[in-house]
């Protein structure tokens, strides 16, 4: 006998949990499914505790640079890897526990600890329990991707979750794969004290942001010694005592780095191959991501997918915005969408890159008329004043309609500057609105009207 419910919710990750609070709000008998840790990936392996050490990193690099600014340290700059950790762990834990001591105490929701799997399109199993419902929540997330490179069975690797664990400083980290996650690590483990290769097969960094972003970056991270092999056509992976050597055959240097400890990250897969979808009838795409409409339908009435597994964003904000997307069209009859949502996403290196909407390269494509504006950190009042003055801004307006059509801000607190650029996009102003407006003095956010003032066309 299965026991019925208003609305099952598979996973706990970022949209799960949100819904599961207006749903049982709204009076409906809610089951939510949990495998491992209350929160998924951004709170336990992703972006809670790697901003967290993030952090750390930063302190150590600004202790090291202590002097530029008169500040006198006696000693030598050591990183207590146990002391990081700790604190780490401890930023995770207040959010797990947070979370899960919220759902076990909200009126209507039942938890459910253990793998859920589809039994059919309104029935769900889990362990020796059997659940229905009309409508059916999946939010399930996804994993590091272990791509089966040469001789992967032969060392040991770490991923972004066993990376967790880690509480030393590895003598030379070798991270394969130059794109956000694997840049973040690489230059936080530098910071900690590491030596550390970057190992990326196409022939620059973060291919699908702009040349002179990946340029940029590459710059950035070279200056604090990291060693970037590009355009590694042959990755293969071989054990050479206790350490590990990657034959990165790039077309220059030395074919082989030796290293003493590994990370893989090279993608994200979705978590919905156990997940019984045949049984449902759930349709997923050729990369396993479920096939979903502009309002998180999935092919089946009543199923819904929201989060990385439905492979329409990759990011908390865009698993949150599913939640919220979702919760209106069920409880507030207001028809959001997906497509009304703009590209918007940090790089959290240090420092890091905000961006919103089209590239540059994008903006090209689609062929358009438009406007480029760019200003160097370097002339950038509170950058200098910071001593903090690599990266650019660059904005991309539409020259017929003047609204903003994107922008890349690698530079200090541009993850914060990129919001006032974003909310203009949403509000479909025209850069003008920004351009005329008194912005406060000092800040990064005030060069913004300047840069718009010098608008040229994108040749
Ligand atoms: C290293 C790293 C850093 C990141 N940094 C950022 C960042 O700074 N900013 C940002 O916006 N995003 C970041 N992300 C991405 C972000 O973590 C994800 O986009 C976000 O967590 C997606 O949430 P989700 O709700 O889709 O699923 P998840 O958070 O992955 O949660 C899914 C949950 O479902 C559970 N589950 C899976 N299958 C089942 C099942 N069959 N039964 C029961 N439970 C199940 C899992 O255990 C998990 O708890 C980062 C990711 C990584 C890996």
């Amino acid at each position: 006998m299965a026991t019925k419910y208003d609305a099952i919710i598979i996973g706990t990750g970022q949209a799960g949990p949100a819904l599961a609070g207006r749903l049982a709000g709204a009076g409906m008998k809610v089951a939510v499914i949990e495998r491992k840790r209350f929160g998924g990936t951004c709170v336990n392996n992703g972006c809670i505790p790697t901003k967290t050490l993030i952090a750390s990193a930063r302190a150590a690099h600004v202790a090291r640079r202590a002097g530029e600014y008169g500040v006198m340290i006696d000693g030598s700059i050591t990183v207590d890897m146990k002391k990081v950790k700790a604190r780490k762990d401890a930023v995770v834990r207040r959010s797990n526990e947070g979370l899960e001591q919220w759902l076990r105490g909200t009126e209507n929701v039942t938890i459910y600890q253990g793998h859920g799997r589809f039994e059919d399109a309104h029935q769900v199993r889990v362990g020796d329990e059997l659940l229905e419902a009309d409508r059916i929540f999946i939010n399930v997330g996804g994993r590091a991707a272990t791509p089966a490179l040469p001789g992967h069975d032969q060392v040991s690797y770490f991923n972004n979750s066993t990376m967790m664990e880690v509480d030393f400083v590895p003598e030379h980290l070798i991270v394969i794969g130059g794109s956000y996650i694997g840049l973040e690590f690489a230059q936080m483990y530098r910071r900690f004290g590491s030596a550390v290769t970057i190992v990326e097969m196409a022939p620059r960094l973060i291919q699908r942001e702009d040349v002179d972003v990946s340029q940029a970056i590459g710059a950035i991270l070279e200056a604090e010694g990291i060693n970037l092999r590009l355009s590694a056509q042959c990755i293969a992976l071989e054990k050479r005592g206790d350490k590990v050597a990657v034959n990165v055959d790039c077309s220059a240097g030395d074919k082989t780095v030796v290293g003493s400890h590994l990370l893989l990250a090279m993608g994200r897969v979705p978590n919905t191959g156990d997940l019984g979808l045949k049984n449902a009838g759930v349709t997923v795409d050729q990369r396993g991501y479920i096939e979903v409409d502009d309002q998180l339908r999935t092919n089946v009435p009543g199923i819904y997918a929201l989060g990385d597994c439905n492979g329409r964003g990759a990011f908390t904000h865009t698993a949150y915005n599913d939640y919220e997307i979702v919760a209106a069209n069920l409880l507030d009859g207001d028809p959001r969408r997906v497509s009304d949502r703009i590209t918007a996403y940090a790089l959290y290196i240090d420092p890091p890159l905000g961006r919103a909407g089209m590239t540059e390269a994008e903006v090209r494509k689609t062929g358009r008329k438009a406007l480029l504006g760019k200003r160097p950190m370097t002339r950038v009042g509170r950058a200098l004043e910071k001593g903090e003055t690599q990266g650019f801004m660059k904005v991309l307006i539409d020259a017929e309609t003047k609204e903003i059509l994107g922008a890349s801000l690698l530079g200090i607190e541009c993850d914060e500057v990129i919001h006032s650029i974003l909310d203009v996009m949403y509000a479909k102003a025209p850069y003008t609105v920004i351009q005329r407006a008194m912005h406060i003095h000092p800040t990064v956010t005030e060069l913004i009207p300047t840069m718009l003032g010098e608008l040229k066309p994108l040749e």
